[in-house]
């Protein structure tokens, strides 16, 4: 049996998530912009899904959320069509060391534009350093972007306190809620989120769809122009099956997260004590405890991420190096050499994310596996000191 443990870069369709879809891709393929009987029941559709996305985080008004195709679409409609749209108030835009490459390249494209561009540092944990934040605030700083907790290390941020500070400084506040979206609720009601970027394959529903939480009042430019849907912010013919699809996911999710992080937990912990415990030189990287119920990530000295990775393909366990959106490049992680970690660590990182459909025979699986492959590895390579292969010797496989 195959043993999936890479949730973060892609999640199945929940089967009553899939079920709903369904009649939308023939019987109910009206389109919400038609005037006619097939289009008003369309529209239903539509404004049925926006109330259970809204609902999910708490959003008091279902029209402030604005359907995307996904997760970077939203990130550039708040980034790009933010700063466009404030850029009369200032250039100087905020964001973290450790966040995802969509945020990253937007930033980089701002800054081609002419935006300024600070980036907080976090210490070796992956946590933001508020004091250095405070100090970046500028008169001309008009757009802060940080995640609630990183899609690579788990770690939880101080997102109250970062929201806090934004909004004291009357500085619009965008998160990219991608990596905690199963498993930390969002409520934009406590925490005073202006704009949050959400996905539907994130929390079970169909990939290439998503939602820009936008509070009500706050402008953004658009960033796709055409027949004006979406109060023109984001043009473009409905994708009713994927709205209906992650409308579901949403209302799932929201009934199921409290248990679903608790199990998680529990294998997430099991799973990090026996990796500690029984592999030499290994580390988890990250948070401690602040962390996502889901996420487990491990660098092991004189091993390379990519020669494990393929290892423990070839006892069909799927596991990651990293952030799933960059582990074909070969470059170390910007998020671990953020936290401090040298190239050669950085290298020797594996990281497990579990979701709804993990058992714990499969992080069974992982404890009995890993430890031999990583022993086999250390084995071969010139890198493992002599004291270490004499110990590995001395005990039995
Ligand atoms: N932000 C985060 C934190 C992500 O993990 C991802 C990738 N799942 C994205 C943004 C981009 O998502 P997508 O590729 O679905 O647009």
């Amino acid at each position: 049996m195959d043993v999936y443990l890479d949730y973060q870069s892609a999640k199945p369709v929940d089967e009553s998530v899939l079920k709903t879809m369904l009649p939308y891709f023939k019987q109910e393929f009206g389109n919400p912009s038609s005037l006619h009987k097939t289009g008003d029941k369309a529209t239903t559709t539509l404004e049925d899904a926006r109330k259970k996305v809204a609902n999910f985080i708490n959003a008091p008004n279902p029209e402030d959320i604005i359907f995307t195709s996904g997760a970077t679409e939203s990130n550039n409609l708040a980034l790009i069509g933010g700063a466009m749209r404030y850029k009369r108030n200032g250039n100087h835009i905020i964001t973290s060391e450790i966040e995802h490459i969509s945020i990253r390249n937007i930033v980089k494209y701002l800054q081609r534009e002419g935006f300024e561009i600070d980036k907080v540092p976090v210490d070796q944990f992956g946590k933001i350093n508020l004091e250095k934040f405070k100090r970046m605030i500028r008169d001309e700083t008009i757009l802060i972007s940080i995640a609630i907790a990183s899609n690579e290390i788990g770690t939880i941020q101080p997102i109250r306190e970062i929201s806090k500070i934004a909004q004291e400084n009357e500085i619009l506040f965008h998160t990219d809620a991608i990596a905690s979206e199963s498993s930390l609720p969002i409520d934009v009601h406590e925490v005073p989120f202006d704009m949050v970027s959400l996905s539907s394959n994130d929390i079970y529903g169909p990939k290439g769809i998503g939602a820009l939480y936008l509070k009500k009042g706050i402008r953004v430019n658009p960033v796709i122009i055409g027949g004006g849907q979406e109060k023109g912010i984001r043009s473009g013919s409905y994708n009713l099956h994927g709205i209906v699809g992650f409308g579901k996911a949403a209302e799932i999710m929201k009934k199921e997260m409290p248990s679903e992080t608790e199990r998680l937990k529990k294998y997430r912990d099991k799973l990090i004590e026996n990796v500690l415990e029984t592999i030499p030189n290994s580390y988890l990287n990250g948070h401690p405890s602040e962390r996502l119920a889901h996420n487990a990530h491990f660098r092991f000295d004189y091993i390379e991420g990519e020669s494990l990775i393929l290892d423990l393909k070839e006892v069909n366990i799927a596991a990651a190096t990293g952030s799933a959106c960059s582990s074909k490049t070969l470059e170390p992680s910007h998020t671990l050499i953020s936290c401090g970690l040298l190239h050669e660590e950085a290298h020797g990182s594996l990281l497990f994310t579990l979701g709804r459909y993990t058992k714990e025979s499969d992080i069974d699986a992982v404890i009995v596996k890993l430890p031999k492959i990583i022993r086999r590895l250390r084995m071969m390579s010139p890198l493992t000191p002599p004291d270490l292969i004499k110990k590995y010797n001395e005990v039995k496989e």
